[in-house]
């Protein structure tokens, strides 16, 4: 009992299509070659064809002729630019400080509630050899006395005032006023 609907019969492809069928973009033919004119360039006539195209439609045709330049011609700049940034600049080498200041800083830390510890920092700028010089200070003021770093010397107990004295007068080539008193510092 299911009434079948019949079908409305063949489809009325026939009548509708042409006029259905619209593109979004409209083709322009090429009156030399008959083609689609972006198919133009595989013509064997291509010059031809864009003489015709020049003329009967100059928008587009220098639309078509300045992308394809355009293009290849932004390409060789940025690569030329990335190439200009990539080649780095070589590092320039500065010349290792020969002449440091000469000049000798004493200063004094605090080891603990009484005892101070004196440091002697700059002999080696006049060309004095720092284990020397600490057992020079621990003959002159019977103490301990030791390179503790470079160019620097710890000297057990407070010299500094001594320093001033002894250090001129045991290397004449340093100047008192070559002399820093850093006062205390904190270790
Ligand atoms: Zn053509």
């Amino acid at each position: 009992m299911a009434a079948v609907v019949e079908s409305q019969g063949p489809a009325k492809i026939g009548e509708e299509g042409d006029s259905q069928v619209s593109y979004p973009l409209t083709l322009l033919y090429c009156g030399v070659c008959t083609m689609p004119v972006e198919y133009c360039e595989f013509s064997p006539e291509a010059e031809k064809c864009k003489e015709w195209l020049k003329e009967n439609d100059p928008d587009l045709y220098d639309e078509m002729n300045q992308v394809a330049e355009g293009v290849g011609g932004m390409d060789i700049n940025d690569k030329d630019k990335k190439r200009q940034t990539r080649g780095g600049r070589g590092k320039i080498k500065l010349p290792k400080k020969k002449n440091a200041p000469k000049k000798i800083q004493i200063s004094r830390t605090q080891r603990n509630k009484k005892k101070y510890v004196t440091i002697v920092t700059g002999l080696a700028t006049f060309e004095i050899d720092s284990k020397k010089a600490a057992k020079a200070f621990a003959q002159k003021f019977s103490c301990g006395s030791s390179v503790s770093g470079d160019d620097e010397i710890s000297i057990q107990g407070d010299v500094t005032d001594d320093l001033w004295d002894f250090i001129p007068e045991k290397w004449p080539e340093i100047d008192e006023d070559s002399i820093e008193d850093l006062g205390d510092v904190k270790r």
